[in-house]
């Protein structure tokens, strides 16, 4: 079966979890192939979406220009609802928003892909002196994380391990998160981007029971 840039049409099957993921992993492998196909990418598809969205993946992720989440798993308009930040942590605004994907618009994949060279997840492992309140604040959320996994704030076991991190604290944030993932309806997964070569490291399932 070719699932080619069939992301979106989920609103006319719903897709179960594996499809789902298959499809990301395909999108992506196409990229890394240097294959991409750039679906639903015009104005015409657009239009269609114009009354209605039906993504059936969101993903928080970083805000760094290197992590351009539609072209790494080559989707369009309407495919992903996409939640970035820098560091991809969970803060207030990531928890409702991703919460708004899920009871708004009916999603029932989440992955928190993280990725290396991480410039967030590296200002929290070190000298946080100078900064702003409001990235303090931030880099405080991810270091009291990796703290709680580990007293050990090495940068590139850190970039790896803070997804993971982020799920749980997703879990423990929201209610609504906790109830749809525990029950199945909804799964949440986290993985490690490689910048140095694009490829991804997929961690695999959050287990809402052990949270
Ligand atoms: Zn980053």
């Amino acid at each position: 079966m070719d699932n080619r840039g069939k992301v979106a049409d989920a609103a006319s099957s719903p897709a179960s979890h594996d499809e789902i993921l298959y499809r990301l992993k395909t999108g992506h492998d196409r990229f890394l192939a240097g294959q991409s196909i750039h679906p639903h990418a015009n104005r015409d598809h657009l239009r269609e979406l114009e009354f209605a969205q039906h993504p059936e993946v969101a993903i928080l992720s970083c805000s760094d220009s290197r992590v351009p989440v539609e072209l790494l798993f080559d989707t369009g308009f309407g495919d992903i609802f996409v939640v970035r930040n820098a560091g991809n942590a969970c803060t207030p605004d990531t928890v409702a928003s991703l919460e708004y994907a899920v009871a708004a618009l009916n999603v029932k994949l989440l992955l928190v892909m993280g990725h290396e060279q991480c410039g967030a997840v590296s200002t929290a492992c070190g000298d946080r002196q100078g900064l702003t309140p409001s990235l303090l604040e931030l880099t405080r959320e991810i270091r009291t994380g990796l703290l709680k996994h580990d007293k050990s704030l090495a940068v590139r076991e850190a970039c790896h391990i803070h997804p993971r991190i982020t799920g749980d604290a997703l879990l423990v944030a929201s209610r609504l998160l906790q109830d749809r993932v525990r029950s199945g309806e909804v799964q949440l997964h986290t993985a490690c981007y490689v910048l140095n070569g694009g490829t991804i490291e997929w961690q695999g399932e959050i287990d809402g029971s052990k949270v």
